[in-house]
């Protein structure tokens, strides 16, 4: 087992308990940093920096962080919620590593998507059917990880099917954080 254990340490708002504002970090004796290749590689729109040994990404709709000797995610509601998700991280992280045979590590460092970038490859034809009002607004929501690729009907069109293949890869390359 990778990680077997760690000291809890949340952290409370000031004074506003209405919002999301509890953050929990999980101390660790030894170092966890060896499971971030194989966790880059199959969590979708995770962020690595390998020189730093720091990988972010979202999981369970929070914002996580891991440096070799601490984990730490951001978003709760109260100190249970925190403290619940860091035991799930905790079995997350032993069960990728349990795993990492069946693994194809990953030291790919994702970079977050431009809205023109993404603009100049859609159909720029503003027809609406994706649900947006233009293609522009669109390219701005994908960058977020708000929309996907297959909600543009346009895209699935043989004429632009260069341009999807490369949408593809930009998003399979993207950080969505
Ligand atoms: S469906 Fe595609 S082409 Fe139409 S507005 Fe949306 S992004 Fe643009």
């Amino acid at each position: 087992m990778l990680l077997a254990s760690y000291e809890p340490e949340v952290i409370l708002p000031p004074c506003d308990f209405t919002r999301e504002t509890v953050s929990a970090i999980g101390h660790i004796a030894g170092d966890i940093s060896p499971v971030f290749p194989y966790l880059n590689a199959i969590i979708p729109g995770a962020e690595y920096q390998p020189a730093g040994q720091v990988l972010r990404f979202k999981w369970e709709g929070h914002l996580v962080t891991l440096r070799p000797n601490e984990m730490a995610a951001a978003g709760f509601t109260d100190a249970n919620e925190a403290v619940e998700f860091l035991a799930r991280l905790q079995q997350l992280i032993n069960d990728t590593w349990e795993r990492r045979h069946t693994i194809q590590p990953s030291t790919v460092q994702r970079k977050r998507l431009v809205a023109t970038d993404v603009y100049r490859l859609l159909p720029r034809t503003n027809c609406k059917a994706c649900g947006q009002p233009t293609c522009f607004t669109f390219a701005a929501k994908l960058t977020l990880g708000e929309v996907t690729l297959d909600a543009c009907p346009a895209l699935a069109e043989p004429q632009y099917a260069e341009q999807r293949m490369k949408l593809q890869e930009m998003v399979a390359n993207a950080v969505f954080i």
